[in-house]
């Protein structure tokens, strides 16, 4: 699955209302799709503390078109489930990043402006 909407569309079946009861939710979880267009960004929301982070922006539940209170993580559990089969943790996409020297906090010898560029 891959746009809000699918996802929106799937939320209203499994939980009642109309699926734009549903799209903010869903397309906070794809908007860091802006700064990387291919699935990596699903690093940045897609797992469990991205689940509990739109539980915080949205509250902890919505009324949907029905009048009928849905939990927000619920959605979230179903949005990152429909797109990765689990619910990963932070942390396991975080270990996935291969580590570059300037991750350390150590400042490259060439960006280091050399004394006779102050002169
Ligand atoms: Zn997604």
């Amino acid at each position: 699955m891959a746009h809000p909407l699918k996802h929106a569309e799937s939320s209203a079946k499994k939980f009642g209302g109309r699926a734009e009861d549903y799209l903010p939710i869903h397309n906070w979880f794809d908007e860091s799709k802006a700064f990387l267009a291919d699935f990596r960004h699903r690093a940045l929301r897609h797992h469990a503390e991205g689940i509990f982070l739109a539980e915080e922006l949205f509250g902890v539940a919505i009324v949907n078109s029905d009048g009928k209170q849905i939990p927000v993580r619920y959605v979230g559990e179903q949005h990152v489930r429909e797109d990765l089969g689990r619910i990963p943790t932070a942390q396991d996409w975080l270990l996935q990043i291969k580590p570059q020297r300037w991750m350390y906090g150590q400042r490259l010898d060439e960006e280091t402006p050399s004394k006779e560029e102050f002169l």
